[in-house]
């Protein structure tokens, strides 16, 4: 087997990969605005009430209609799940890895027509789609391996006469609830993850990237995944999320979006109702507050670029997006200076063309979500906008980038999660009181360092409270298997997607002890 070595990045300076992605586009365009079914034990189910997914930069664009879900619906794949369970439970860890490797080179073969549908379903500039696709096939092939890796279990010692084994085996049926931001990334490895770990998925993906979910289906189907394996329930929170998350049959949650949602699903999922046999396991991985420190010993340059990279890439709809800096009073009149510069050259657009930095935020919600911050921010916090504040709201939900400075490191844009192109920038004294602020939010997902004091590195190593810390660069950008992702504090169950730990959450540890 081929070490594991993460997908590279495509080079879109290169005149074949623009022709290659152009042509991406072309194949998505060819079949926008079809309908898509629900897919239950391998079933097609075409439903009356529809989702219509669309582009956010292009408002009048249906990506296309997707069936809904209703709970008669969510019970059907529960039932099959639990059937298929009894099967798919004991087939061979090697077939279940291979199906993971199959998928990856599918999608690979596929890699432009992904990124494309990503483009236009999420808004997602070349690049960042590129990169949601990349981290797509990283998860299948880090997974597969990882699978392979924990199929003969861990070895535990034995004494004489005797001989001690200790396996991990599969769950049952698990909920998979994924976010669109990276709607094809976080979904797919948050459905393999289960499924090759021998566990059966009811998978509910956000209404707002249903389409690549539900081609990433026919790519599991492809590549030999069995039917009833995975069932595709998209459908609409309120009517079938409480219902799937309650179910007396769930056994676990995997579950990736906002704070609130992820909290919500917490709780209920402690309740244990009449017949249920298992306590319910959750993996929730939530919203962040990340924050770029700037120390005064620093490259200042790198600083503001890391700042104005990770805000503002993907229109700042990143987990990881840095929405505030703390920078040290005696360079903070300088870096706001380089952030200014760099934020004035950022444009804005359909990101089809591949023109702009920025593409659209991913719809109204959002959108008036973003521009309510700005209010506050204005406002109630007092702070100046130094750059941007404004939106482009005619043919799709663009967001210009948006800088806030003199805003208190407390106030409430510099804690609360906006989900937008925004990031508000504050003063501290010192270093020790610059992690002290950054500490000061309920997150704690990501974070950077700007420094060249190694004691001050490792101060930051110690006190700073995040699951992923980050220094002399931004702090966006996660490699599977290279940097495991997951949030500290309110960020979430510090599950470490893409980290040696992650598989063992989707299986239960036995120890069988035999006397010989
Ligand atoms: P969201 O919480 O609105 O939705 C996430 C998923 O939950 C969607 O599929 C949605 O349909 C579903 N959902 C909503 N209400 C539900 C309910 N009551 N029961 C069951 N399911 C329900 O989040 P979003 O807007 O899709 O994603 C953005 C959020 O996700 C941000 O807060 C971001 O920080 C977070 N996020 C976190 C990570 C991470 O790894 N920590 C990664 C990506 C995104």
């Amino acid at each position: 087997m081929i070490p594991y070595k993460h997908e590279p990045f495509t080079d879109f300076t290169v005149e074949e990969n623009q022709q290659a992605m152009k042509k991406g586009l072309e194949t998505v365009n060819g079949y926008l605005g079809q309908d898509y079914p629900l897919i239950i034990g391998g079933e097609r189910i075409m439903t009356e009430d529809k989702v219509r997914s669309y582009n956010p930069a292009k408002k009048d664009e249906t990506i296309g209609f997707v069936s809904k879900a209703t709970q008669e619906h969510a019970e059907q794949a529960m039932e099959v799940a639990k059937a298929t369970f009894e099967t798919w439970r004991s087939s061979s860890a090697t077939v279940r890895a291979d199906i993971l490797f199959r998928a990856a080179a599918i999608i690979r073969r596929r890699k432009f027509e992904f990124s494309a549908l990503m483009v236009k379903e999420a808004g997602k500039p070349w690049n960042e789609a590129d990169a949601d696709t990349a981290e797509a096939i990283d998860f299948l092939e880090f997974y597969g391996r990882e699978m392979l890796r924990l199929k003969d279990g861990v070895k535990v010692e034995s004494r004489p006469g005797e001989f001690n084994r200790y396996d991990y085996i599969p769950l049952g049926v698990g909920v998979v609830i994924s976010p669109w931001n990276f709607p094809f990334a976080i979904m797919a490895g948050t459905t393999v993850a289960p499924l090759v770990t021998g566990n059966t998925v009811l998978l509910k993906p956000s209404s707002n990237t249903l389409v690549v979910a539900y081609k990433f289906m026919e790519v599991l189907e492809e590549a030999g995944m069995p039917k009833g394996v995975v069932n595709f329930i998209p459908g609409s929170s309120r009517d079938i999320g409480d219902f799937i998350v309650d179910h007396v049959d769930t056994r676990f949650i995997s579950f990736t979006g906002s704070r609130d949602v992820g909290v919500h699903i917490y709780e209920r999922a402690a309740k244990v109702h009449e017949g249920q046999l298992n306590l319910k396991r959750v993996i929730a991985e939530m919203g962040g507050k990340d924050t770029i420190v700037v120390d005064s010993e620093a490259d200042l340059e790198l600083a503001a670029e890391a700042i104005v990279k990770s805000a503002f890439g993907f229109s700042g709809q990143k987990c990881s997006a840095c929405s505030r800096a703390i920078v040290l009073e005696d360079v903070y009149d300088e870096v706001i200076a380089k952030v200014k510069e760099k934020t004035e050259k950022l444009t804005v657009g359909n990101p089809e063309t591949n023109e702009h930095f920025m593409g659209p935020v991913i719809d109204e919600n959002s959108l008036n979500k973003i521009k309510e911050y700005i209010e506050i921010g204005k406002n109630e916090d007092g702070g100046t906008v130094l750059v941007g504040g404004t939106t482009d709201e005619e043919e799709g939900h663009f967001v210009h980038p948006t800088v806030f400075v003199d805003v208190k490191h407390d106030s409430r844009i510099m804690k609360e999660e906006i989900f937008g192109p925004v990031v508000g920038i504050a003063k501290a004294k010192d270093f020790t009181e610059a992690i002290k602020f950054a500490n000061d939010t309920d997150y704690g997902l990501t974070g950077a360092v700007i420094t060249n004091n190694r004691e001050h590195l490792e101060e930051a190593r110690r006190d700073f409270m995040v699951g992923n810390l980050y220094f002399n660069r931004g702090c966006t950008g996660a490699i599977v298997g290279y940097q495991p992702f997951g949030g500290f504090k309110m960020s979430g169950t510090d599950s470490k997607a893409g980290g040696p730990d992650y598989l063992v959450l989707h299986m239960q540890g036995r120890t069988s002890s035999e006397m010989l």
